[in-house]
């Protein structure tokens, strides 16, 4: 089966022996729980789109290992053009979520395993590459959701991974054994984690000899024995326990995080794409962050598009669409926009091919992608609480409009121009709180600032990429300096 159908991808994941805590409690059925389905619901659309020919282009591809048809979240990019078709098809899929739809992290994941894991073989005689292409055979089979997985708790930022006073803070490799190896720690903020199939652990630093045991890189189920997750919190997250369809503002579709925690799992080798090569963890962090950079130039617009649609309906429920300074506002959050699918797009039609054969982001410009994000969704995001008005966060709720009393005075006193019901006033004005406020600003607001790497990160990489020595000397040559 190259291609599962939404309703295959939903079977397959009750299928999945999964302990995830939520709330204090072992949850029975995840796939069903009021809080996580909406997140499930956003990684269905991934493979219910690619069903669908209108969108063909963008959500398939051709496999390089077997010329067939896979969806796209599963190809390694073959070329500049797969890269911007990458970002396009993310942007297509905020706009049809409105949320994180976390399928992105094990795309980004394979394409940074399979040139570091090639390139590592070549310097080294080890046999990683060869393994990981075996896995990525039956990922593209499967059409499996992959849960890249980077980022570490870390404890004590002074301190690297071995000289920490708990060794689990980082993942390491605590036996190694003639048929495999045995991992112990944990990986926060792990998106989509509930809902894959299969965990790709990365490294979350670059390393060094001492640490040699945290330089390891391998797949397992994601239910495989000794594997749980304790799911994270979001604001105003019970509001999905209510049953009401207003105010949660995007009733369909939404994103998680959860902590991941390998509690002595055991990895057979041919699952194992790094085991030591600490000299390595650097390359594979810095192009899987790399990868994920430009995803944002892609998710983020998606949802900026709705969020900037949400505020034009509700300057338009409140008579104020013909106002010119709200027509300016708007036109300043599309701007912003614009600009960071520009850097997504730019960083991806500059891509290049890498020794293993797949394709590679721009690093530069998808680190710059990155850092506007780290700050345009918040001017959008303000922008649209400006045209949206006090009453996105201070009107009642769903049930005082439906009460048969008090919902006659919610419906006079809520409402904007005549020709719109209060109601459909009140879904808008909770679909911007939702995403500015609410659990889809997780993945608008502080995602963008903190999701593949906080904005220090990015200014490293552009210190480091940014080729001031070359600038000095245009600027001398042209200056005359000798
Ligand atoms: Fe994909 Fe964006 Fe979510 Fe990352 S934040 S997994 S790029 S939708
Ligand atoms: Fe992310």
């Amino acid at each position: 089966m190259a291609l599962k159908t939404g309703q295959q991808y939903e079977e397959s994941l009750r299928k999945l022996n999964l302990k995830v805590y939520l709330q204090g409690e072992l949850v029975k059925n995840p796939v069903d729980h009021p809080i996580i389905r909406p997140s499930m619901n956003s990684v269905k659309m991934t493979y219910e789109l690619a069903q669908d020919p209108q969108y063909a282009e963008l959500m398939t591809a051709t496999s390089h290992l077997t010329g067939k048809k896979v969806n796209r979240f599963c190809h390694l990019h073959q070329s500049a053009d797969d890269l911007v078709k990458k970002v396009k098809m993310q942007r297509l899929l905020g706009q049809k979520t409105a949320a994180c739809f976390q399928r992105c992290v094990g795309m980004d994941a394979i394409n940074a395993v399979d040139s570091t894991t090639f390139e590592m073989d070549q310097k080294l005689g080890t046999k990683y590459h060869e393994r990981f292409n075996k896995f990525l055979l039956k990922m593209q089979e499967e059409d499996w959701t992959v849960d890249g997985a980077m980022t570490d708790p870390k404890g004590d930022r002074s301190l690297s991974p071995s000289k920490q006073v708990d060794p689990d803070l980082f993942v390491h490799v605590v036996e190694k054994r003639e048929d495999g190896i045995v991992v112990s720690g944990a990986k926060a903020h792990q998106t989509g984690a509930i809902n894959s199939h299969w965990i790709l652990v990365m490294p979350t630093i670059s390393m060094t000899k001492d640490d040699a045991d945290y330089a390891v890189s391998f797949c397992a189920p994601a239910d495989a024995e000794g594997v749980f997750y304790i799911y994270g919190r979001q604001s105003c997250d019970t509001r999905k326990l209510e049953g009401g369809s207003i105010d949660v503002g995007n009733k369909q579709f939404g994103g998680h995080e959860a902590l991941m925690v390998f509690d002595n799992v055991f990895i057979p080798w041919e699952n194992v794409f790094m085991c030591g090569e600490y000299e390595f963890s650097g390359m594979l962090v810095e192009r899987f962050a790399g990868y994920h950079r430009q995803s944002y130039g892609g998710c983020k617009v998606g949802v900026g598009d709705v969020l900037i649609g949400a505020a034009a309906v509700a300057a338009e429920f409140n008579g104020a669409a013909k106002a010119s300074h709200v027509k300016d506002k708007l036109i300043e959050m599309m701007h912003l926009n614009e600009t960071l699918y520009a850097c997504g797009i730019a960083c991806s039609a500059e891509g290049h091919k890498t020794a293993s054969g797949n394709y590679i982001i721009d690093l530069l410009l998808a680190n710059v992608c990155k850092q506007n994000v780290t700050r345009f969704p918040y001017e959008i995001a303000r922008l649209a609480e400006d045209i949206a008005g006090g009453l996105m966060v201070t009107m009642p709720s769903e049930k005082d409009l439906r009460h048969p009393e008090i919902g006659k005075v919610v419906e006079k006193y809520f409402r904007g121009v005549a020709s719109v019901s209060t109601e459909n006033r009140m879904r808008i004005l909770r679909l911007i709180e939702n995403i500015t406020l609410g659990t889809a600003a997780v993945g608008y607001r502080t995602e963008s600032m903190h999701g593949a790497g906080s904005p220090q990160a990015q200014r490293i990489m552009i210190s480091r990429q940014g080729n001031l020595d070359q600038k000095k000397e245009l600027a001398k040559a042209i200056a005359g300096v000798k």
